[in-house]
């Protein structure tokens, strides 16, 4: 028999959702993956010559369990820059990916029986490593078309249990990237409660809406002190299986991991470990504004295409790199005996009848959303698209025929 925490967890439904495109593919249909968290363009080339050079130079062995000193420096100088918050080496973990920063940070922070406040949608391993941590995830539902939740609500759900916020700004799955305001009063509810803020910020170099990014640290720099901020290389630079990622965070959440990596993974992969830091020396940025270009234009043209939508208001698509559509009045629209009833049957049926995979909002605990990544490649996004849009406009007639 097995643990009893297993039973806490199920499949992730993003793999679950790719899975049924590529069984699909292997039946011989041509399928068009907008399921996936990432985007498809091949790394940079300083990357593949940091991980080359690597091995080639005999580096197999490993590395203290929070990473290569001289890659926690680096990571330390980009985070400064990029939050305008001075950070050492001393501040910095080097990760396998944001999962096991964000892992790390959940088990140093929080005890069995503590209660950790979560913004939904929500990307799913959040709550399950809540889950995993013996504590209970507490859900603040957040409302299109901005998907930032309101003072109001944050404060409703803080109990005498709570003792942490997790942020996720650009948000997987529904784009929103916070504003300063939000963000402030977040982190004025974080110092009034005495809270941790884990603040998932693995999709920071993508903000589309013509401000810069802005990380939580930035917007309050009064929460450093009880923020642990988590980011990776994995979108950024396109290499979400080389598993690299890392947080800053006080000392004493260093320590913290410190010990817990000592006793899990020991180091993130040493090679990756070099590529990155090689990259990071000598990385002139074009491979950075390349990929952040043709997502603003596959940004844009797919917008143009999901305003031809009937009863799917457009998504704002903030940040990250996900459409996020709010199916709740097409589906009410839908006649009550029609074989298609729910979100799950809408990515099915798309899947069957376009090609097009998505992921149901099902997945993030929302029963009317739909994610599409644009990470895909354009030549295939967009006309996926244009018969996403055909179909999901044919849909009520259609059931209404059924
Ligand atoms: N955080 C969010 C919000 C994500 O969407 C993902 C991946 O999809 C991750 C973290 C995991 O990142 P990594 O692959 O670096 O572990």
């Amino acid at each position: 028999m097995l643990a009893q925490r297993m039973s806490l967890l199920s499949e992730s439904g993003t793999a679950a959702a790719r899975e049924a495109a590529k069984v699909a593919a292997a039946a011989g249909r041509e399928i068009v993956d907008l399921a996936a968290g990432e985007v498809i363009i091949a790394p940079p080339k300083t990357v593949r010559d940091g991980a080359v050079a690597a091995i080639e130079a005999g580096i197999n062995r490993y590395t203290d369990s929070i990473g290569l000193i001289p890659l926690r420096e680096a990571v330390a100088v980009k985070l400064t820059a990029s939050t305008h918050v001075n950070w050492t080496v001393d501040n910095v973990v080097i990760t396998n990916g944001a999962k096991q920063a964000l892992f790390d940070a959940m088990l140093a922070v929080v005890d069995p029986g503590d209660e950790v406040i979560i913004f939904k949608p929500c990307w799913p391993t959040l709550p399950s490593q809540v889950l995993l941590a013996g504590a209970k995830p507490v859900f603040v539902d957040v409302k299109g078309p901005t998907y930032i939740p309101t003072t109001e609500s944050v404060r409703a759900a803080v109990t005498p249990k709570t003792k942490a916020i997790i942020l996720n700004s650009p948000n997987n799955p529904t784009g929103a990237v916070y504003d300063r305001a939000a963000l402030q009063a977040i982190g004025d509810l974080a110092i009034g409660y005495q809270l941790w803020i884990i603040s998932d910020e693995c999709y920071s170099s993508f903000v589309f809406n013509g401000h810069p990014y802005e990380s939580i640290v930035t917007a309050h720099p009064g929460v450093r002190s009880r923020t642990v901020l988590v980011n990776a290389f994995s979108k950024e630079l396109a290499i979400t299986g080389w598993r690299l990622g890392y947080f800053a965070a006080p000392p004493d959440i260093v320590s913290a991991a410190k010990k817990l990596q000592s006793h899990t993974t020991s180091n993130a992969n040493v090679i990756a470990q070099h590529a990155i830091l090689h990259h990071l020396k000598v990385t002139d940025g074009v491979f950075e504004k390349g990929m952040f270009e043709r997502l603003s234009r596959a940004r844009k043209d797919g917008l143009a295409i999901l305003a031809r939508l009937a009863d799917v208001p457009v998504p704002q698509a903030e940040g990250s790199f996900f459409f996020y559509l709010d199916l709740g009045k097409l589906l009410a629209k839908l006649p009550t005996r029609a074989p298609v009833k729910t979100v799950d049957d809408i990515a099915r049926l798309l899947l069957e009848e376009t090609g097009v995979a998505s992921v149901a909002g099902s997945t993030f605990g929302d029963p009317t959303g739909l994610r599409l990544s644009f990470g895909a490649p354009p030549e295939l996004l967009l006309p996926a698209l244009e018969k996403l849009v055909g179909s999901l406009n044919a849909l009520k007639s259609r059931q209404a025929a059924a």
